[in-house]
C-alpha cells in the first residue's frame, strides 16, 4: 500500500477543488466526493482579491483566471437614485503595485472549471454523485461513508459548504439562519446595452435598505449583477430559485439609468435567501476538518467568502505538510484561521450597514465616505490587512 498522505475531500465547490490542488501539489493522494452529478456552479460571477489571487499564483492557476477574467479599473460606490459618486479607489495598476497581485472578475462556473482541470491534471481523483453521509475517527485513519460505498483516509476535510453534514455531525451545529437579506443575480449580454453604459469597474449603487453590484466577466462580454435587498423572511424551502425580472425592476425603479436600463435588458434572474451560521466552538474533530462556508458562512458584503476558503485551502495543505502530527496540524489551521475568518464574517456584516443606511444614517456615512476620499491614506488602512494578506508567506 501507498505510504503518500491520503486526503478525503467532501464537496468540489471552490473550497474544494482548491484544497485538493494544494494537497495534491504537495504529494498527497487526493479523493474528492461531491454529491452533484456534475461539477458546475450558478450562471454568476464571481470576484477574486488579490488575497485570493496570491494563492492561485502560488498553485499555478492564476494565469488561467487572469486570462478567464476581466481586470476591473475602478472600485465605486455610488448614490443610488442620480450615480453621485461617494468613493471611488484605483484598482488597475494600483492593486498589482500595493498587493502583488491583481483583482480579477470571473464567470464562476470559468473558475470552478479552472481549479478542477488542474486538481485533476496534478492527479486528484474526483468522484461525483457521492454524499457524504458520516465520518467515523478510528485509531489511525478516519473512515467515511456515502451512499456509494465507504472510505478511510488519514484526514477528511469537510469542504461541503454552510449547510455541512460534516460540521453537523462534528458539533450537531444548529441549522443555517436566513439574515434578512436576499439576493438577485444575473447575468447580461453586454451587446444588449447601450455602449458604456455601465463602466468597466466594480460598481455598487447604495440606496436604503438595498444596493445593487455591477461588473463584466468572460471577457466583458457579460455583465454579472448581484442586487440585494433586506427582507423579513425566506419562505422558501431552497436557498436559491428562478428569480420575478418584474418583481427585481420593481425593486430597483428609479434608480440611476445604468441599474435600470441593465434590468430592463436583462431576461432572467435567480433568487437566493442568505444565510449564516451561528460560529462553531472548533472547526475540527480527530482526522476531520472543516474549510470555507461549511467553517465560516459569510455575507457576500465584502466579496471574501470564497477568498476564505482559497486561503484555508492553502494554510490547511501546508500545516499537515509541516506537522507529521495529523493532531498538532489541525490545531496550528485552525488557531491560523479561525480569527481572519471571524475578522471578515464581522466586515461582511457591517457592510450591509455601509450600503444600506438610511435617514440620519445615510447622512453620516456619507460623510465618512467623504472623509475617505479626501484622505485615500483612510482607504488604504481599510483594504491593506484584507487584499494585502499572502497567507503563502504566513504559512
Ligand atoms: C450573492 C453572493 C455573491 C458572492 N460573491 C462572492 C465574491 O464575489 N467573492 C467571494 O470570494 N465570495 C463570494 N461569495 C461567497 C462564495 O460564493 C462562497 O463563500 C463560496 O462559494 C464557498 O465555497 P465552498 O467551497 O466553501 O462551499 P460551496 O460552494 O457551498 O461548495 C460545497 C460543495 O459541497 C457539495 N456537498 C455538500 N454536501 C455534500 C455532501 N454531504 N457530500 C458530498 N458533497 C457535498 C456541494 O454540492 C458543493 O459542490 C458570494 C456569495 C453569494 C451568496
Amino acid at each position: 500500500m501507498s505510504d503518500r498522505l491520503r486526503v478525503l475531500i467532501c464537496g468540489a465547490g471552490i473550497g474544494g477543488l482548491t484544497a485538493a490542488l494544494a494537497f495534491v501539489r504537495g504529494g498527497a493522494q487526493v479523493t474528492v466526493l461531491e454529491k452533484a452529478r456534475e461539477i458546475s456552479d450558478v450562471g454568476a460571477g464571481i470576484q477574486q482579491s488579490p488575497n485570493a489571487m496570491a494563492v492561485h499564483t502560488a498553485l499555478g492557476t492564476a494565469d488561467d483566471i487572469i486570462a478567464a477574467g476581466v481586470m476591473p479599473g475602478v472600485g465605486i460606490i455610488r448614490d443610488f437614485k442620480r450615480g453621485r459618486v461617494k468613493l471611488r479607489t484605483q484598482m488597475k495598476g494600483a492593486y498589482e503595485g500595493r498587493y502583488g497581485h491583481p483583482y480579477v472578475h470571473i464567470h464562476r462556473a470559468d473558475l470552478i472549471d479552472i481549479l478542477r482541470k488542474h486538481a485533476v491534471n496534478a492527479g486528484a481523483d474526483i468522484r461525483l454523485s457521492r454524499t457524504v453521509t458520516a465520518y467515523e475517527n478510528r485509531s489511525d485513519k478516519v473512515f467515511v461513508k456515502t451512499d456509494h460505498g465507504n472510505f478511510t483516509a488519514d484526514i477528511l476535510v469537510g469542504a461541503d459548504g454552510i449547510n455541512s453534514a460534516i460540521a453537523a455531525q462534528m458539533q450537531g451545529q444548529g441549522s443555517a439562519r436566513f439574515t434578512g437579506q436576499m439576493a438577485w443575480r444575473g447575468l447580461v449580454d453586454a451587446s444588449d446595452v447601450s455602449p458604456g453604459l455601465i463602466p468597466k469597474d466594480a460598481s455598487v449603487w447604495a440606496g436604503p435598505g438595498t444596493h445593487f453590484v455591477s461588473y463584466y466577466v468572460r471577457g466583458a462580454n457579460l455583465i454579472n449583477f448581484v442586487a440585494i435587498k433586506e427582507k423579513a423572511d425566506w419562505t422558501e424551502e431552497s436557498w436559491s430559485k428562478p428569480g420575478d425580472v418584474s418583481q427585481l425592476r420593481q425593486a430597483f425603479k428609479g434608480w440611476d439609468k445604468p441599474v435600470t436600463e441593465l434590468l430592463n435588458a436583462c431576461g432572467a434572474c435567480f433568487e437566493w435567501g442568505l444565510f449564516d451560521r451561528p460560529a462553531l466552538p472548533t472547526w475540527r474533530d480527530g482526522r476531520a476538518v472543516l474549510l470555507g462556508d461549511a467553517a465560516h458562512p459569510m455575507l457576500p458584503f465584502m466579496a471574501q467568502g470564497a477568498a476564505m476558503a482559497i486561503e484555508d485551502s492553502w494554510a490547511l495543505s501546508q500545516a499537515v505538510f509541516q506537522n507529521s502530527d495529523i493532531e498538532t496540524a489541525l490545531r496550528r489551521y485552525e488557531r491560523l484561521r479561525k480569527p481572519r475568518a471571524t475578522k471578515l464574517q464581522n466586515i461582511s456584516k457591517s457592510n450591509a450597514g455601509l450600503f444600506h443606511a438610511a435617514g440620519p444614517a445615510a447622512l453620516a456615512r456619507d460623510a465618512k465616505l467623504a472623509a475617505a476620499r479626501a484622505l485615500p491614506f483612510a482607504q488604504k488602512m481599510r483594504f491593506d490587512p484584507i487584499y494585502g494578506y499572502d497567507i503563502t508567506t504566513v504559512i
